[in-house]
């Protein structure tokens, strides 16, 4: 049997549902000899000690992170470059820097120039969360099952890849590798437009009249509420996905518009073979996604 991966002090920068959760699931699983905190706010650094998922926490990021052999940016991707100053002159060589951004490119284009010479560098993403946050959002067991994806930039020392590709098959998800800009484009269609489209309804829906609005809520389980749950998701943060990840996310809701005229002319028309066609093919989708336990 193989010994568990193993990293001296995990510093976690970012203490919210990601952070957390991550936090909480080397605590599980033994992963850490020592897990530090760091956040930007006073009360969470404080309310993470209470829960105990770090065994202490500082708003000086610098000092979160001195000593430790691993470090995990966890803020939304707008905050990476202030993160970044403040923590590149306090890494220790021979450490590992990762992420848990949802977008990859403009991670490697912010925090990598700012990582010294020594220090590792590899980027991840896990794909896994809820439209919860904060560090009470947090749960050990939110990545077992799931994928992380890393991407690391042409040279990264792949012992360090592999470290941490284990430390995070070890809380329970399976990794894969890839270039950050296929990331961008794959997580453009699979998580950031569906978030744009639950958006897009729920406000569509909150700016309709004031006695439609009560029936909306009132019949809201015939196919809006799962809406509402995505739309429920973390202002900040999605914000800032849809400014860092701009090129693919345009990219993917033309596409997406092109369908959609598609389907209001076969409404138009009465073409129903057309619709039915297009039902039947994104029902045997949502069966393969069953299959592959994603669901
Ligand atoms: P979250 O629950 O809001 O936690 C983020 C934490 O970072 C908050 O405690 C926030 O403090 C802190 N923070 C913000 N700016 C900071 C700064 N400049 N310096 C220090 N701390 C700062 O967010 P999350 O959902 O964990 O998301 C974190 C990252 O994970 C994002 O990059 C996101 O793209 C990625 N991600 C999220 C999900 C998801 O489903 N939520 C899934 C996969 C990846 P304040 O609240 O005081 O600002």
């Amino acid at each position: 049997m193989t010994a568990a991966p193993h990293y001296r002090r995990v510093a976690v920068i970012g203490l919210g549902l990601i952070g957390g959760s991550f936090a909480r699931a080397l605590r599980k699983h033994g992963l850490a000899g020592e897990i530090v905190g760091g956040d930007g706010s006073r009360a969470v650094c404080d309310k993470a000690v209470e829960i105990g998922f770090v065994d202490r926490a500082t708003t000086d990021l610098a000092a979160a992170v001195a000593g430790a052999d691993l470090v995990l940016v966890a803020v939304p991707i707008g905050a990476y470059g202030a993160v970044g100053e403040a923590i590149a002159p306090a890494l220790e060589p021979g450490a590992t820097v990762s992420d848990v951004g949802s977008v990859k490119q403009a991670v490697v284009r912010d925090l990598g120039p700012l990582i010294p010479e020594g220090v590792h560098f590899v980027p991840g993403h896990p794909i896994a969360g809820t439209e919860h946050s904060g560090p009470e959002a947090g749960f050990a067991e939110l990545f077992e099952g799931r994928w992380h994806i890393l991407t690391p930039p042409p040279g990264t020392d792949e012992a360090a890849v592999e470290r941490l590709a284990a430390l995070w098959r070890a809380c329970g998800s399976n990794v894969e590798v890839m270039d950050p800009g296929h990331h961008d484009k794959v997580l453009a269609i699979t998580s950031h437009l569906p978030h744009l489209i639950a958006y897009t309804i729920v406000g569509t829906a909150t700016d309709l009249a004031e006695d439609t609005k009560s029936e909306v809520i009132k019949f809201s389980a015939s196919g809006f509420r799962d809406f509402t749950r995505i739309a429920a998701s973390d202002p900040t943060m999605w914000r800032d996905v849809f400014l860092n990840n701009r090129e693919a996310v345009l990219e993917i809701i033309q596409r997406f518009t092109e369908d959609l005229t598609a389907l209001q002319r076969a409404i138009r028309w009465g073409e129903g073979d057309k619709l039915f066609d297009l039902f039947t093919r994104t029902r045997a989708i949502r069966r393969s996604i069953i299959e592959a336990k994603q669901a």
